[in-house]
């Protein structure tokens, strides 16, 4: 059985707690590796290390640093195929889908390169007789970010871009479920020219990340998880005085109008809805009609489409729709759910509880499953179920459709199709959800913008990657200077006297 390693100083580092976790191959629900699960004392020993290095690193110029980001995003480029199987085997999601995970992380890679102007502080000339205001961006010192399992390289890459390229030190524990893909591309950058200890991988489980959130020496916490584990680890963090961000859950609703252009909403709940095995924080888990007819027609073209689509394991092909569900708890948990809306009064129109897949019965593999006429009170609705299930609320008004949109305690993203400029204006300005699509499924920004979500979404200040993330990493100092030579008795600045 592989055992995989801790990366420490520029190496492997096997455990040497005794605690492992077992990391599987979804699609088979066999158990492929397993992975050390970090005691304290090992997580201190980790944060001393990155400690030593930072400062170093820190007084490294930020063209340098920017170079490394070149370096690597070339070496990602390079390796795109290798990270992509890495997730595929431990998440259970498609080749193309890997893919773009890699990609929307390369992207904050790119934005990284341009450090040296985002580092770049602000100056004001004579603020005052002979006094100069300059402030700068000082990075924080040694950071620590906690990924989920379902983007194995786009948050690990969200985190270390600019965390790193702003002079910090970062120590990564990535989900204990998919550990390996983080891993390779801390070794790329390792490759690119990164030093020895700047970036330093840790695998564990709820005593590594205590051990983090207590460490003093960790100055920032960056999170992505469920939204318990998000208001929890914002609230140790911000208890022990660190700077944190901690981005939780979702449940996005998207609003067909209609006016709405019916079949390509459809497409767009298809893979919103079903894509990923509807394992994204951004996936669409409710579809919201308006009015009857609208909602009958909408139930009518997903059916059709779900019909069509095709479960598999990702090396059944790059035409797969979607994979297994990436554990068995998932897997329960989501046909447990199913189970709950059944007996809740949802009308269940396809049930994905009894898909199964010749050659892979312990695979956990759960068919698309579409619930129609589900009410705000039901689990279903108010779970965050993250798996293959869409859940079709009806509205009788572009108003009551707002208000179930904005009464929903999660607000990271949200849609609407329309062909109505001022009803797409007027969502887009009043709902209370951090990301928002016109006639656009996804809204995920991009890299130069910023990614964050509202309400239950997200604990702490300021969104991840883009300038937000530049500002999360640094600290701003302002320097107040006076310098007498040109100052006039009375106070007054005597330029002449500068000439
Ligand atoms: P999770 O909360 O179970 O785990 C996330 C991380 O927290 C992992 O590294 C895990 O080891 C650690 N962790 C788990 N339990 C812990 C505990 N009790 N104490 C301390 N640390 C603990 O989340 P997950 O299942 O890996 O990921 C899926 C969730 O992430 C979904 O809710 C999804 O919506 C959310 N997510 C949010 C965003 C976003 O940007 N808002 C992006 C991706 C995923």
């Amino acid at each position: 059985m592989q055992e995989i390693k801790h990366f420490v100083d520029g190496q492997d580092v096997a455990g040497t707690s005794g605690r492992f976790s077992d990391v599987y191959n979804p699609a088979t629900g066999e158990v492929q590796a397993k992975v050390p699960l970090a005691t304290a004392a090992e997580v201190d020993a980790i944060v001393a290390r990155a400690a030593e290095a930072q400062p170093q690193w820190a007084a490294t110029n930020p063209q340098r640093r920017a170079r490394v980001m070149m370096k690597f995003g070339q070496l990602i480029n390079e390796n795109m195929d290798k990270l992509a199987e890495a997730i595929s085997l431990e998440h259970g999601k498609t080749l193309p889908d890997a893919r773009g995970d890699v990609q929307r992380g390369l992207e904050v890679v790119e934005f990284c390169m341009g450090a040296p102007h985002l580092l770049k502080g602000e100056f004001t000339d004579n603020g005052g007789p002979g006094i100069d205001l300059y402030s700068m961006r000082q990075p924080l010192g040694v950071v620590a970010a906690i990924t989920p399992f379902n983007f194995p390289a786009m948050i690990p890459l969200w985190k270390l871009a600019p965390s790193l390229v702003a002079g910090n030190a970062m120590v990564l524990k990535p989900s204990e479920r998919t550990p390996t893909c983080a891993l390779m591309l801390v070794k790329l950058l390792q490759e690119a020219g990164l030093p020895d200890g700047v970036c330093q991988v840790v695998h564990g489980d709820k005593e590594a990340v205590d051990a983090l959130l207590d460490n003093e020496t960790v100055q920032g916490i960056g999170f992505v998880g469920s939204t318990p584990i998000a208001q929890y680890i914002y609230g140790r963090a911000a208890a022990n005085g660190k700077r944190a961000q901690c981005f939780g859950g979702a449940k996005n609703h998207m609003i067909i109008m209609p006016d709405a252009d019916m079949d390509k909403a459809a497409d767009a709940l298809l893979g919103a809805g079903f894509g990923a095995a509807g394992q994204r924080c951004m996936a669409i888990s409710v579809a919201v009609p308006v009015g009857q007819d609208t909602a009958d027609k909408m139930a009518k073209k997903l059916m059709s489409r779900i019909e069509t689509l095709k479960v598999g394991p990702y090396t059944a092909g790059e035409d797969v729709d979607y994979g297994p569900l990436s554990s068995k708890a998932s897997y329960d948990r989501v046909k447990g759910l199913i189970t709950s809306g059944v007996d809740q009064g949802a009308s269940l129109l396809a049930d994905g509880r009894d898909f199964t897949l010749q050659g892979y019965e312990k695979g956990f593999f759960v068919g698309p499953t579409l619930f129609d006429n589900v009410t705000p009170d039901m689990d279903i609705y108010k779970e965050e179920i993250f798996g293959p299930v869409l859940s079709q609320v009806r509205a009788a008004s572009y108003e009551e459709a707002l208000k179930i949109t904005m009464d929903s305690p999660y607000g990271n993203g949200t849609a609407i199709y329309t062909a109505d400029g001022d009803t797409a204006r007027d969502f887009a300005h009043r709902v209370n959800v951090g990301m928002v699509g016109i006639n656009f499924p996804i809204p995920v920004p991009l890299s130069y913008f910023t990614f964050g979500g509202w309400k239950k979404s997200a604990f702490g200040d300021l969104n991840q990657y883009g300038p937000d993330a530049i500002r999360f990493y640094t600290k701003t100092k302002t320097v107040t200077a006076r310098w007498f030579s040109g100052i006039k008795e009375g106070g007054e600045f005597n330029f002449k006297a500068m000439d």
